[in-house]
């Protein structure tokens, strides 16, 4: 995705997208980012990762260019994602950190329209890179996709330190609201120990309000041999992350409206009931705070809730195609 164009190295995908869908912003997936908002979502070709379990390989492994059908610019991009009453827009399906370019661009287009930016992210960049990357995005969600170098290595190509870096750095250093996401995958990173040693490195280097979802695994890519992940698996780990003092973790990719609630973490009032991507019930006060014991829940919550639903819309942002 990238090559040198004189004396200069330059993104080949600038420009050109995989495709662009319109999905609510559960599925990211942010639980206190916007809850019920539209996200106009879009990714490019390529990766800097090979898991081993990608869900889109067929992009992230793509050197086709008939891959990068969608034509379309930052400003037009920014257009769409406001014609189409988009909250925001989402760099998401490959790593956005490849296309670092084009998703700062279209992040700065989205901030002139009042639309609000998402990296969906394994947070494998240098640090040299982060500052510039991170500063236009509202909110990232990080994969954090184990807890051992050996299943960084082996199964994703990458590196668990660098990783870990990136996550405390945005911490300390941005004003991106971020979350976590770790897909469990049956016999390879879903050891009760493994869980407990994570979530105990969570609480200790960034303290118990950065939300954490445990998402099923289904079989894909080069990984067909393993089975799709429990629903009984993502619970254990979800109780152990409670026990290990963090207050928002959640199952994904199940239908599990329990352990998909926001529950205020004062008085256990439930604040936010979901199902899937779909907001059953919505109780935060206007500004984001329980309405039972007045305690503010971390997130950033807006004026108020969306309505977008569980609906997944493919739609062109694109002048031209081919
Ligand atoms: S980082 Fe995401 S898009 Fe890239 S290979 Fe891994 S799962 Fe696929």
């Amino acid at each position: 995705m990238r090559a040198r164009d004189g004396d200069r190295m330059v993104l080949t995908t600038y420009g050109r997208s995989s495709g662009f869908a319109i999905d609510p912003v559960e599925k990211k997936p942010l639980a206190h980012f916007h809850p019920g908002t539209a996200v106009l979502s879009f990714g490019t070709a390529g990766c800097n990762l090979n898991c081993r379990f990608c869900q889109n390989w067929d992009i992230s492994k793509s050197r086709e260019w008939d891959r990068l059908a969608a034509v379309a610019g930052p400003d037009e991009i920014a257009q769409t994602a406001s014609a189409s009453h988009c909250d925001s827009i989402a760099f998401t399906y490959n790593d956005p950190v490849i296309f670092a370019e084009y998703a700062i661009d279209t992040a700065r287009a989205c901030h002139e329209r009042g639309i609000h930016t998402i990296a969906v992210t394994a947070g494998y960049i240098s640090p040299e890179a982060r500052a510039e990357f991170f500063a236009p995005m509202d909110a990232a969600n990080i994969d954090l996709k184990g807890f051992t170098e050996d299943f960084y290595r082996k199964v994703t190509g990458s590196h668990l330190r660098d990783v870990l870096d990136t996550i405390v750095w945005v911490h300390d250093h941005t004003d991106t609201w971020m979350e976590l996401t770790t897909l469990l995958i049956p016999g390879h990173n879903d050891s009760q120990d493994e869980i407990a040693r994570m979530a105990r490195w969570i609480l200790a280097e960034l303290g118990p309000n950065v939300p954490l979802h445990f998402s099923a695994f289904h079989p894909d890519f080069k990984m067909l041999d393993i089975p799709p992940t429990p629903p009984a698996t993502l619970r254990k780990a979800r109780a152990a992350a409670l026990d290990a003092g963090l207050r928002f973790v959640y199952t994904g990719n199940v239908h599990d409206p329990e352990c998909e609630t926001t529950s205020c973490h004062a008085c256990g009032q439930s604040l936010i009931e979901r199902d899937w991507y779909r907001i059953l019930a919505y109780r935060l006060t206007e500004n984001g705070r329980c309405p039972s014991c007045g305690t503010a829940v971390p997130g950033r919550f807006g004026d108020a809730v969306g309505h977008w639903g569980q609906r997944s819309l493919p739609i062109s942002a694109s002048p031209t195609s081919y």
